[in-house]
């Protein structure tokens, strides 16, 4: 019997027809492809444009911008689908769920009429680039610097580890508008990069442990000169403050998929377990299997039942820092285990790549580095304590 789970308080009839035309998607244009994509370390760029075709892309931007009106519950159904599909390799949440909700927040409106539409057909993919080599948990240390010269940025900078890098036409980027380090937080904005803009440069797709059919890379900045109206906010100085307000769904998204991975991943055990054989009985019979299963559930119905809290909390506009800095510690650090013991039970087969169950205990381990590490949510939810 697969896991035998509440129904989620947020979901409603349209969101399961949502989810049905999600699902089949993702079935059909996600898993069948991934070895391929696993080799070019990128996505064909076809998903995008099929994607934006369906309806899938800025789902919860309004659709005056070209979005598809919807809210997070939207990109929480999507993204469920997406993890339950195999795929780590489609940067959607990114582009989605994060990318597109900083023009919408900050974006001048000219610009958002300009920008969203593009996102949300897929003609353009979004990127967001905070890190640099130098610098990633401590984001008040970058060095990527935007001079203002005359109605433009100047942007000279390297950012790193990147998702989406590769296949970005469009990047929000994270610079030091005032170097002065008595500016601190106030130093920081984000400004958008068209990457066609001379002076901008890919580096390295970088070679991972996991998540390899997604293009993440390094990022290049050349005297890059954009207008000053690519600045988000009415003002400099405002990025820091931008990102703390908008960290917190990138969090919660984060969260989302680690546990539907992690119900994927028991279901398959649960499955795997009935069906293979050991001293001529199957693997379930043992009480150490029944003894992880159990555990592995407990687990899986407590993040449910946590996340579905803080998505409904969301929704209301109420998730703060805290709780979402909660979200993403407790269904990471859940997910990570959950899926060791998974991989546990299938034995040596738990380590073959041609098993979903391997796919995702690799894809799984990042979830607790990036959109901040387990330590820096420690850090986040004790500063409340
Ligand atoms: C696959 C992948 C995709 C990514 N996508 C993006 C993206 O799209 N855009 C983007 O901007 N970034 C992205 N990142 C970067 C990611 O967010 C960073 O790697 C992450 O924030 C950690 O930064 P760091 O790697 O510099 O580690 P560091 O900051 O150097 O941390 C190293 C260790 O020190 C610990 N540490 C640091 N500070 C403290 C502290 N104050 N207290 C206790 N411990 C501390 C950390 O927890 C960690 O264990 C991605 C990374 C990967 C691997």
């Amino acid at each position: 019997m697969p896991l035998q789970l509440p129904r989620s308080p947020w979901l409603t009839e349209e969101l399961d027809d949502f989810r049905e035309m999600a699902r089949s998607f993702c079935q059909k244009e996600l898993t069948p492809h991934q070895d391929r994509w696993i080799e070019n370390k990128q996505i064909d760029r076809e998903v995008w444009t099929k994607a934006g075709e369906v309806g899938l892309l800025c789902l919860s931007v309004p659709e005056e911008y070209g979005g598809g009106g919807g809210t997070f519950a939207h990109e929480t159904v999507l993204y469920e689908e997406q993890a339950r599909s195999g795929d780590s390799a489609w940067g959607v949440s990114v582009h989605n769920g994060i990318v597109a909700h900083y023009l919408l927040a900050y974006a001048a409106e000219e610009k958002k009429r300009e920008w969203l539409p593009k996102l949300a057909s897929g003609e353009w993919i979004g990127a967001i680039a905070m890190t640099e080599p130098g610098t990633g948990s401590d984001l008040q240390g970058i060095k990527t610097r935007a001079v203002r010269d005359g109605d433009e940025y100047v942007i000279n900078g390297a950012k790193t580890f990147i998702t989406n890098g590769a296949m970005a036409d469009f990047v929000v980027v994270a610079c030091k508008t005032d170097p002065d380090p008595d500016a601190g937080a106030k130093g920081m904005s984000l400004i958008a990069v068209p990457t066609s803009t001379a002076g901008f440069r890919r580096g390295r797709v970088l070679d991972k442990v996991g998540m390899k059919g997604q293009d993440t890379a390094e990022l290049f900045f050349d005297d890059v000169r954009v207008p000053a109206a690519n600045l988000l906010g009415d003002q400099e100085g405002l990025g820091f403050f931008q990102l703390m307000q908008q960290l917190p769904q990138e969090r919660l998204l984060i969260a989302v998929t680690s546990v539907a991975g992690m119900e994927a991943a028991v279901d398959q055990t649960i499955a795997y377990t009935h069906e293979r054989e050991a001293f001529g009985r199957p693997l379930s019979k043992f009480q150490n299997t029944k003894f992880t299963l159990a555990e592995a559930a407990t687990e899986v119905a407590v993040s449910r039942a946590f996340l579905d809290q803080c998505i409904e909390r969301h929704l209301k506009g109420e998730l703060d820092v805290q709780g979402a800095a909660m979200a993403k510690l407790w269904t990471t650090e859940r997910a990570n285990r959950v899926i060791d013991d998974c991989v546990q039970l299938f034995g040596g087969y738990g380590y073959m790549m041609e098993y979903p169950v391997a796919r995702a205990w690799a894809d799984m381990r990042i979830s607790r580095i990036f959109g901040g590490t387990s330590e820096i949510m420690k850090d986040i939810i004790s500063r409340s304590l």
